[in-house]
């Protein structure tokens, strides 16, 4: 009960927080779960960046978004905080499965990612894995239907969608395309059109990329609904 009085409190304060205000400087002045919050202090995260400013706010209002800063400028944070906190909104569980699914174009990206997801995910109880290969498919297969979060490279998580028995996105909340550039400069349209197929069609997408191009905004047409645009430029 206290819990459900709690997780009234917090979305109110995400529906009266303006989701195109920029007001916000720090973590501390989103409406962001106490879990979240904590893991974030904790990794001694204090100040936003620009693109952090702007997409959050966003994200957590359920939008779409597509944004695009340069390398360094936190866009890892600009996603992973918006995943943590619409699960936790959701109440997920383990028993609800795969509720968010995040698509790096590297196996070393993914890796970062994943340290950064556990490092500001501590106080979460979601589990969370990397599917990037380098292990047989069988003994991946075996952890990944008791994951909440992954972080996967396009190919071998298609391998899964399409192969492994008994494991299904069907329940996804929300699709995170990172490094959507590279991951399109490095030929994956194919295998992550393939991947948007076995995805739900209600979910939210968030696509982040360093730099803006036509095959950016391709893959942003196919794969995003009515999005929000955050490009933050660098002043001269
Ligand atoms: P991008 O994906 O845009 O290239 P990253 O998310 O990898 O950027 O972040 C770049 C660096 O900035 C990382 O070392 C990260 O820890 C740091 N960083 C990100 N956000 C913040 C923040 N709000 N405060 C302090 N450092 C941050
Ligand atoms: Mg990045």
């Amino acid at each position: 009960k206290q819990e459900v009085d709690e997780l009234q409190v917090l979305q109110k304060r995400v529906d009266e927080f303006d989701p195109k205000s920029t007001e916000a400087k720090t973590f501390a002045d989103l409406p962001l779960s106490q879990p979240t919050a904590a893991g974030l202090q904790a990794s001694h995260f204090t100040s936003l960046t620009d693109i952090q400013a702007r997409a959050i706010p966003l994200a957590l209002h359920n939008h779409d978004v597509l944004g695009a800063a340069k390398t360094g400028s936190g866009k890892t944070l600009a996603f992973l905080v918006p995943v943590l906190d619409k699960l936790y909104r959701a109440q997920w569980t383990e028993f609800d499965g795969l509720g968010a699914l995040i698509i790096s174009p590297t196996r070393e990206l993914a890796v970062q990612i994943f340290e950064v997801l556990r490092k500001i995910g501590r106080k979460h109880a979601f589990s969370a894995g990397l599917v990037i290969g380098g292990k047989s498919l069988k003994e991946e297969a075996e952890r990944l239907s008791r994951m909440n979060i992954l972080v996967c490279t396009p190919g071998r998580m298609l391998q899964h969608l399409d192969q492994t028995a008994g494991f299904d996105a069907d329940n996804l909340q929300i699709l995170v395309l990172d490094e959507a550039d590279r991951i399109m400069d490095m030929g994956f349209q194919t295998a992550v059109d393939a991947l948007v197929e076995h995805l739900p069609k209600t979910r939210q997408t968030l696509m982040f990329s360093a730099t803006q191009s036509k095959k950016v905004s391709d893959l942003a047409r196919l794969s995003l609904k009515d999005p929000e645009y955050v490009s933050v430029h660098e002043s001269a």
